[in-house]
């Protein structure tokens, strides 16, 4: 097999200095944010629990991207949506091609050691993982189909939701760590899209560091890539005068987390946005489970939330 990285055309390379429009997924992607949620958890008391199972849960990421293979491609297996503006991982292409259901497997076989080894605090979640374990393939496509198509998950699902999530972001990572770098930014209608799978951001994020300082990405809720998208736009209808900065503050005025919510008047979308100025370690998924207070806060001043996180289930229909 040839190398991606070797042999795909970049169109518009960054020139020397400037900020790259797209950023690739770091291998230690998962490890970090471990160590982020670990370091919630002691400052979010009420939440501590949560916040420790998604620490063990991002090191099963870490180890199961590691440890699994994953399948690789020719580099002229993605030069057709390449060149034709399309994402070249969107999940409605690959579903059947990337290994989703072996990274689901390593994934809980990995968590549900970390979890034994932690004693009887989890003995719900370990449940839990023999749940997903025995769950009937129908089932699993289901979820599958509504965290892809951003629509509820069922409510008999929605427990087991997150650990397919995050078995996803492994396999849409792994894929993306190799042809991010090699994307540019999305165009047009598709701006506010990964343009490495098509899928929505979580968040935006402020960087800090050479180059891209005090420049805004958007991160992509499934594969982790970030894009270049300019600060003074709505990330969903990119409407640049109705912008509104909501955060919340405790009942001490300060807030938890130095974490707003940019929304926008004109399509009533509301995306959070963490700057590294303020917060140097944040990491867009932890952080956004740490602040969803702010999401309830939002709905109540009728913003709707267009973060996409697989962590994170919510409501559908029930079935
Ligand atoms: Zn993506
Ligand atoms: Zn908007």
């Amino acid at each position: 097999m040839s190398d991606i990285s070797d042999t795909l055309h970049d169109p518009k390379p960054p020139r020397h200095g400037e900020p790259p429009l797209v950023v690739a997924p770091e291998s230690r992607l998962f490890a970090t944010r471990a160590s982020r949620f670990a370091e919630l958890e002691t400052r979010f008391v009420d939440m501590a629990p949560f916040l420790a199972f998604n620490a063990h849960l991002a090191r099963a990421q870490h180890r199961t991207l590691k440890d699994q293979a994953g399948p690789t491609f020719a580099a002229q297996s993605f030069q057709v949506a390449l060149e034709h503006g399309f994402p070249p991982l969107a999940p409605s292409a690959l579903l059947e091609t990337l290994t989703w259901r072996e990274d689901l497997d390593a994934l809980r076989q990995t968590l549900d050691a970390a979890l034994a080894a932690d004693g009887e605090r989890f003995a719900a979640q370990r449940h839990l993982l023999s749940q997903l374990e025995s769950l009937p393939e129908e089932t699993l496509d289901s979820i599958v189909g509504a965290i892809i198509g951003q629509q509820g998950v069922p409510a008999q699902a929605r427990a087991v939701a997150p650990l397919v999530g995050a078995a996803l972001q492994v396999s849409w990572t792994r894929q993306a760590h190799a042809l991010a770098a090699r994307l540019t930014r999305p165009q047009g209608a598709a701006q506010g899209l990964c343009p490495c799978c098509g899928m929505p951001p979580v968040a935006s994020i402020v960087q800090l560091g050479r180059h891209r300082s005090r420049v805004r990405y958007l991160v992509c809720g499934l594969c982790a890539t970030q894009w270049y998208l300019e600060r003074t736009r709505c990330s969903h209808c990119f409407d640049a005068e109705k912008l509104d900065y909501i955060g919340a503050e405790g009942p001490d005025g300060k807030r938890a987390l130095p974490i707003r919510a940019e929304s926008c008047g004109a399509c009533h979308a509301s995306v959070k946005l963490m700057d590294r100025e303020w917060e140097a370690d944040t990491d867009p998924f932890a952080d956004d489970i740490a602040t969803l207070g702010l999401d309830m806060l939002l709905e109540e001043q009728g913003y709707v939330r267009a973060g996409f996180n697989p962590l994170l289930a919510f409501a559908g229909e029930p079935t």
